[in-house]
C-alpha cells in the first residue's frame, strides 16, 4: 500500500512524500503532531500537514537563522528563541560564546515527540547547563518579560493559529523594548515564489521600529518551494556588513554543513526578479 503526505505550497501546487513509517500522529491543544519516515528525507517531523524539518536538511535551516544574525552581533551573550520545538535552532546558537538562550515553544508536546522520535536534532541543547526553556505564548512573553537580549530568532510555523501575531508589528516592537541598543531580530519569513506578501508585510512591520531591514535567502529542499526567506531587523549596524574573515574566525569548529564565509555574503545577494517581487531596490 501506497500512502503519501502532501505538503501544500502556494495556491497551486505542493511537495508530497511517501511515507515508509508512520511513526506517531497525534493531537496537542495547538496543532496536529506527525512523524513519517520518508526514504530521502529521513524522519521528518510535520505540524497540520506542513513540514518543518527532516534529518536530511535540517541543518540548512538552523545554520542560516541562527549564524547568521548571532554574526551580525559582535558579541552576542543573551539570546531568546520564539517557538523552535524542535531545538535545532537552539542546538545552532549554542555553539556561540553564550551565556543564555532563552526558548519559549507554545506547544510542550512537539518538545516531547521530537525528543522521542528525532533526538539527533536538538542533540543536548536542552540538557546544556545555558538552556532556559519556557512553555509559553511567545506574544504574551514578549510582553511580560522584563529580560534584555542581543539577539531574538523567531522560528515560528507559518502565519496561522497561535504563530499569526509573532508576524506582527505590536510583536516587533515589544522585541525592540527587549533588545540591547546594538540587538538584532531575526525571523523566518516564508517563500519568496508564493509569499511575496507576508515577506513585504515583515519587512514593513520591521521597518517600522528598526533602521535596519535584510531580507536573505537559503534553498530547503522540504520547504515548498525550496527557496526560503529570512529577515532581520537591526537596531545597530547593518547585519550585511559582516566580512568573510570574520565568518570564519568566528566559526571555527562549528563543523557546519551549509554556511561558509561565502555562502553567507552571498546569502544577501536577491536574485532580481525576487527583489523586483519584494520591491527592494537593486
Ligand atoms: N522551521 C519550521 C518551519 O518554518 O516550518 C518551524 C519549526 S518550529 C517546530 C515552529 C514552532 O513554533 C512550533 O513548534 C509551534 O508550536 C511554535 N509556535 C507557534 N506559535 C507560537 C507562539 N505564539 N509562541 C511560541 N511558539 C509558537
Amino acid at each position: 500500500m501506497n500512502k503519501w503526505l502532501t505538503d501544500v505550497g502556494g495556491p497551486g501546487f505542493a511537495h508530497t512524500y511517501r511515507i515508509e513509517e508512520d511513526l506517531y500522529r497525534g493531537r496537542s491543544p495547538f496543532q496536529e503532531i506527525r512523524v513519517i519516515a520518508n526514504r530521502d528525507f529521513g524522519r521528518m517531523l510535520v505540524l497540520d500537514e506542513a513540514v518543518q524539518t527532516t534529518e536530511r536538511d535540517e541543518f540548512i535551516y538552523h545554520e542560516m537563522l541562527a549564524h547568521v544574525p548571532l554574526l551580525a552581533h559582535a558579541a552576542p551573550r543573551r539570546v531568546l528563541i520564539i517557538g523552535g520545538g524542535d531545538g535545532g535552532l537552539l542546538e545552532e546558537a549554542l555553539k556561540h560564546p553564550l551565556e543564555a538562550a532563552v526558548m519559549v515553544e507554545i506547544d510542550r508536546d512537539v518538545i516531547e515527540v521530537t525528543r522521542r522520535f528525532l533526538p539527533q536534532i536538538p542533540g543536548g541543547a536542552f540538557e546544556d547547563a545555558r538552556t532556559r526553556l519556557h512553555i509559553a505564548d511567545g506574544i504574551r512573553y514578549m510582553d511580560e518579560t522584563a529580560e534584555t537580549f542581543d539577539v531574538i530568532l523567531v522560528d515560528s510555523t507559518d502565519p496561522k493559529g497561535p504563530a499569526v501575531g509573532l508576524f506582527a508589528e505590536a510583536f516587533y516592537a515589544a522585541a525592540g523594548r527587549r533588545l540591547t541598543p546594538s540587538g538584532l531580530i531575526a525571523v523566518q519569513s516564508g517563500s519568496p515564489l508564493y509569499q511575496q506578501d507576508l515577506i513585504r508585510m515583515v519587512r514593513a512591520h520591521l521597518g517600522a521600529v528598526f533602521p535596519h531591514v535584510a531580507t536573505y535567502m537559503a534553498t530547503v529542499p522540504t520547504y515548498p518551494g525550496v527557496l526560503w526567506s529570512f529577515t532581520i531587523g537591526a537596531a545597530g549596524a547593518d547585519p550585511r556588513a559582516v566580512s568573510e574573515e570574520t565568518v570564519a574566525r568566528r566559526t571555527t569548529g562549528f563543523a557546519l554543513q551549509y554556511l561558509t564565509p561565502q555562502i553567507h555574503r552571498a546569502a544577501f545577494a536577491l536574485p532580481p526578479f525576487i527583489a523586483r517581487d519584494l520591491g527592494i531596490a537593486g
